[in-house]
């Protein structure tokens, strides 16, 4: 007979490992999903781009409906489970379902953060995780309409970008003094900016969100040294937290996200977490690479295997059109790094390699990415550079030319 698995969350780390299970272990489990949001798993990643007009609704679903059947998962979505009873071996829905396990996933990602100022109630103030924030964004957001992003990271640009190609003002905040600042040096994040306002978006760095201000709704969004942004929308994407309360309701060990091993086993028998929602040797990680990764690891396990998972080093493409950004791996430089620079502002390109020891450690592009999964091999692979060095910076068509 098929093991109980329940899998809790129907996003992109859930859909991953179920379709890496039935690969490789159809029939060993009898898989239950359960989703809270009210749809089949989708693309999270492409809710830039549908907000943005440039994809339809239909096109960031993962699987059809008839994929799920036809590998025999029991999908409960539009129901959120409320309770793990790790006693008894059963999650509980919202709806008084009870659902009994062999073995558990967590898969439950991540919510984002909503800032503790005066009038953040007010109508109006919105954030940017799934398909309900985009219709609702869509919904308030025609030309003409003011918006406020708070938030200059990958999420709140693409907010930005999104909102003004469909014709809305909008002012980005950001607290730091650059953007991007966790995957972007001075340089990069300068050219940044200057190609991001090209496209109608004013940005506003160093600028601390003191309070939403509104009667009815929102009104302006008033910063720390006085000044007052007048906005009708404001769209917050000022980070994430892992959902891990479900977890630490059944008594995980939760950090900030559900404690995992290698194994991307918790602190319980059978019961696993993967992706945004899990902590693994001290990171949470808030891209969708790592939770590919675990979810092949964790299926391979689940089907008698023994992969480990070691980690993911990072890489971040920004997702708005016409500005081609890349930043990978230690972009600014441990002390004792090395760096080679090509700056060339008339064609607006930068290239930025940080060696030490002999490999690549990190590497920011902007301008040109095309070679981008050429160097994230290199940083991955920590291969030697010493026999090309000299031609690294100029991409890998010269030094396949010059090695041929
Ligand atoms: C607008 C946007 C753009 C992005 N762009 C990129 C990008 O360019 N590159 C990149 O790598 N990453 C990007 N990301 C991040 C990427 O989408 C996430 O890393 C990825 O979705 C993580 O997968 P996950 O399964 O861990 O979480 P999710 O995809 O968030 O799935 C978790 C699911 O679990 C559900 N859930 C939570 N609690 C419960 C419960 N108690 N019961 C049942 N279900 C529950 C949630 O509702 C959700 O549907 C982007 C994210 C957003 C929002």
């Amino acid at each position: 007979m098929s093991e109980p698995l329940v899998v809790i969350g129907n996003g992109m780390a859930a859909a991953r490992l179920v379709d890496e299970i039935a690969r490789r272990a159809l029939g060993r489990y009898a898989v239950a999903v359960i989703g809270e949001e009210p749809r089949l798993a989708y693309n999270r990643v492409l809710l830039s781009s549908l907000l943005a007009d440039e994809i339809a609704a239909a096109d960031v679903e993962l699987r059809p409906a008839r994929w799920w059947r036809d590998r025999g998962v029991t999908l409960r979505y539009g129901a959120p489970a409320v309770a793990v009873d790790l006693g008894t071996r059963t999650v509980t829905l919202a709806d008084g379902t009870a659902l009994g396990f062999s073995k558990a996933v967590f898969a439950t990602g991540s919510r984002p953060i909503r800032l503790g100022l005066p009038g953040m109630e007010l109508p109006g103030v919105m954030t940017f995780r799934d398909i309900g924030d985009v219709d609702a964004i869509r919904a308030r957001a025609a030309a003409g309409t003011r918006v406020v992003v708070i938030g200059g990271g990958l999420l709140g640009l693409e907010a930005a970008h999104g909102l003004a190609k469909a014709g809305a003002r909008v002012v980005l905040v950001h607290l730091m003094d650059r953007l991007m600042e966790r995957q972007l040096d001075d340089v990069a994040a300068a050219m940044l900016r200057r190609a991001v306002e090209a496209r109608g978006v004013e940005v506003i760095l160093a600028a601390e969100t003191a309070r939403i201000v509104g009667s009815q709704r929102v009104e302006a969004v008033e910063l720390r040294d006085g000044r007052s942004l007048p906005a009708d929308l404001i769209v917050m994407a000022v980070g994430i937290r892992p959902n891990a309360e479900l977890a630490v309701a059944a008594g995980l060990r939760v950090n900030r996200g559900i404690v995992v091993d290698d194994g991307l086993a918790t602190s319980a028998e059978g019961v696993f977490a993967i992706g945004e929602c899990a902590e693994h040797r001290g990171q949470c990680y808030g891209l969708v690479e790592p939770a590919y990764e675990q979810a092949a690891v964790l299926a391979r396990r689940l089907a008698g295997g023994a992969a480990r998972y070691p980690g993911t080093v990072l890489a971040t493409n920004l997702k708005v059109s016409g500005v081609d950004v890349f930043s990978a791996g230690d972009f600014l430089g441990q002390p004792g790094a090395e760096q080679i620079v090509l700056h060339d502002p008339g064609l607006g390109v930068y290239r930025k390699f940080v060696i030490a020891q002999d490999r690549l450690i990190g590497a920011v592009l902007y301008g040109d990415t095309s070679d981008a999964l050429w160097y994230l091999d290199l940083i991955r692979a920590g291969r030697p550079i010493g026999s090309f060095r000299d031609d690294l910076a100029f991409g890998r068509a010269i030094v396949d030319r010059a090695a041929a």
